[in-house]
């Protein structure tokens, strides 16, 4: 049986992957768009086009950008492109085949492009702690979901830990939404703002952003939530779910306080799976710690008629993920004759300028927003890591010792990464383990080969069969 083939098959309905297929349908292309979420909008945009007719005064709340983003999800509606949602990739094979399967469960497909956009953005840095894994102890943005998805609401003692932008973008979503917050509990390192201090010139580029990150501090501290400034140390704690945490600063002496929710955040990193599992390249970002694919200006990696758009090439936000799908799309439509070079140029020209304009914070924030090391690494090593296989620091160093010194020798021995996340959860997490048990930086340690499925499918799905 032949397959379906497309042009440009995109692997993404957020910001990138919807911004990429407008301008490739407007270049003539035959465009598939694959989304593992039941609806358009990515991670940031979830269910915008529900909240903007079902909710239009939460809608409203959200701000400019989400009208924006609605407009897109319109145009990307009316484009012509194929939009199916609720399919999750599994695997890609070198000649561009796709394999895709249905969060119904239903029988796994395949189809295959000329060329592919991955543009799956990002997902959390997991921050492994003691009793991380205790029910009611979630990643920040699980609330912003439960919001965005159903108007969910947290309730009770809510305690927030970690640093950088989003944590306190969703702490002030909850504030604006009604929610009290008891304490807010800040990780970052004290001399960071000094550190990033050499950037802020340029960062003034970005007046916009600086002004909105100075309103939500200014909101959070005049909250009433208690606030803890370099918070180095956290335990949490309860019969069955959560009810405390114990949290430190520096040496100072060790604290409690009651807590029935705690929502954690440690910056976003890009999400690699498919990148990795396709065999592209990939760097070691020193300044956020992270694996990024190796991209050109068009998002174009190592692979042939492969590219990256948004999140998943570099963390850069929303708008930067719009230019940067856009751009892939032109790259595209050239690479298949719809458009020269001379075209593609012109068309670039005015985005790669607003392009500069945008990633001009970056630098500053990057620096202001460290990923910090008792984070990156826990201290007690009785913490779990993996939490598929249930596998703990001291096991994980415990291998290296024997002689394992990559993630790919530790993993038959203690069976971390081996699980149904394929180690998205405890990757990062096992190569800065190793790392430091070495004293060598990750990118000499290496991250895992991540083979397919990278998500989990039945063997009722791969053979068709219920
Ligand atoms: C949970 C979360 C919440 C965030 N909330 C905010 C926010 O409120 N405000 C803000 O400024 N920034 C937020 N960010 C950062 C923001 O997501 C990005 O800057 C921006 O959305 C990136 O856009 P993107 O198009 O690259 O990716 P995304 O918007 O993340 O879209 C990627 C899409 O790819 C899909 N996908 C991933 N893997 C597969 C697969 N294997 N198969 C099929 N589909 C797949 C996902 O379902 C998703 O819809 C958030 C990040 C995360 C991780």
């Amino acid at each position: 049986m032949s397959l379906p083939q497309y042009d440009y098959v995109i692997i993404g309905a957020g910001p990138a992957g919807m911004a990429a297929a407008v301008e490739a349908r407007q270049h003539g292309l035959n465009v598939l768009v694959l989304d593992e979420q039941p609806a358009v909008g990515g991670q940031i945009y979830r269910n915008i086009e529900d909240l903007e007719e079902q909710r239009p005064d939460e809608f409203q709340k959200l701000g400019a950008d989400y009208q924006e983003a609605f407009e897109l999800a319109q145009r990307f509606r009316a484009s012509g492109a194929e939009y199916r949602p609720g399919r999750s990739i599994w695997q890609i094979d070198p000649d561009l085949t796709l394999y895709h399967i249905g969060q119904d469960g239903g029988p796994s497909e395949t189809c295959h492009a000329q060329r592919i956009l991955i543009a799956t953005g990002a997902m959390e840095r997991p921050m492994p702690f003691p009793g991380w894994t205790l029910p009611g102890v979630l990643a920040c943005t699980a609330a912003d979901v439960l919001y965005k998805s159903s108007g969910l609401l947290p309730r009770g003692e809510i305690v927030l830990l970690g640093s950088g932008p989003l944590l306190l973008l969703i702490a002030c979503r909850l504030l604006d939404a009604g929610v009290k917050i008891a304490a807010y509990l800040d990780t970052n390192p004290h001399l960071a703002p000094f550190q990033a201090l050499p950037y802020l010139p340029k960062a003034l580029r970005g007046h916009e952003y600086l002004r909105k990150g100075i309103a939500m501090l200014w909101q959070m501290f005049t909250s009433g939530a208690k606030v803890h400034l370099g918070v180095t140390g956290l335990e949490a704690d309860g019969e069955g779910h959560l009810q405390k945490v114990r949290f430190q600063q520096g040496s100072a002496p060790w604290k409690e306080l009651p807590a029935d929710l705690l929502l954690l955040h440690h910056g976003v990193v890009p999400n690699i799976q498919i990148t990795r599992q396709l065999g592209c390249e990939h760097t070691w970002y020193e300044k956020q710690r992270y694996w990024e694919p190796v991209l050109d200006q068009w998002g174009n990696t190592s692979i042939e008629n492969v590219a990256v758009a948004g999140d998943s090439g570099r963390v850069c936000g929303s708008a930067n993920s719009v230019l940067t799908g856009r751009l892939a799309a032109l790259e595209t439509a050239r690479a298949l004759g719809k458009i020269d070079l001379a075209q593609q140029t012109a068309l670039a020209a005015p985005l790669l300028k607003k392009q500069d304009q945008e990633l001009a914070i970056r630098p500053f924030l990057d620096t202001l927003f460290p990923p910090r090391h008792p984070w990156l690494v826990p201290k007690n090593e009785e913490t779990l890591v993996c939490r598929c296989e249930e596998v703990r620091v001291r096991e994980i160093r415990d291998a290296v010792r024997l002689g394992a010194l990559s993630p790919d020798r530790v993993k038959p021995m203690v069976r971390c990464g081996m699980g149904p996340c394929q180690a998205r959860m405890c990757g990062l997490t096992v190569s800065e383990i190793i790392a430091d048990e070495r004293q060598v930086s990750p990118a000499d340690v290496g991250y895992f080969r991540v083979r397919s499925p990278i998500k989990p499918v039945t063997l009722g799905q791969l053979t068709g069969v219920e």
